[in-house]
């Protein structure tokens, strides 16, 4: 994996002083990181899986791809006031700040194994969010799937009992 590692920036004090940013803008624009990514993190995952949710904004980007690969559909959880029908929602804190989620009540089916898509595995405050709207809408958490963990900030001991997928692992 130390191929696709080296496709990752890291751009210090963004978005604010003192945050190491991990840019995954350099891998997926490079057509063997992207398409490596996808069939790497595919092949981890348990299945079957009837719906992929992604984590707006940097989870749309793989989201998709993931559920076109497993037969599965997508489902965005959104920024608040983004979705038009009737929605879920919940306010969590993140590694910078704090922020809303929104699903739509019907976008999940009672017992859909689900599994939940995002860029990066930090604190896992934000994927912790997103269990608790999945499981609220009756939907089974099969699995949640990132690109990069912080191992560092610990997301997987908090998200403890749910089986996480990371491609490239980081230390500090
Ligand atoms: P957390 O809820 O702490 O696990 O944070 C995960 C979310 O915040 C993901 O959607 C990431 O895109 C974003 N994020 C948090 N920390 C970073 C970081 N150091 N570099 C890039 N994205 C980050």
């Amino acid at each position: 994996m130390d191929n696709l590692k080296n496709m990752i920036r890291t751009v210090p004090d963004f978005p604010k002083a003192g945050i190491q940013f991990y840019d995954i803008t350099t891998l997926l624009k490079d057509p063997y990181g992207l398409r490596t990514t996808i069939d790497r993190l595919t092949e981890f995952i348990d299945k079957p899986i009837d719906t992929v949710i992604g984590i707006e904004a940097r989870g749309f980007i793989f989201a998709p791809a993931l559920a076109y690969r497993l037969g599965a559909g997508f489902v965005p959880v959104r920024k608040p006031r983004k979705l038009p029908a009737a929605t879920e929602s919940i306010s969590y804190a993140l590694e910078y700040g704090t922020d809303t989620l929104e699903i739509h009540k019907d976008a999940i089916g009672d017992g859909n194994r689900v599994l939940v898509a995002d860029d990066l595995l930090a604190t896992g405050g934000t994927a912790a969010a997103v269990i608790s709207l999945v499981e609220r809408l009756g939907g089974i958490v099969a699995g949640l799937a990132f690109v990069v963990e912080l191992n560092f900030l610990k997301g997987r001991e908090r998200l403890s009992g749910y089986k996480i997928s990371s491609l490239l692992r980081y230390d500090s």
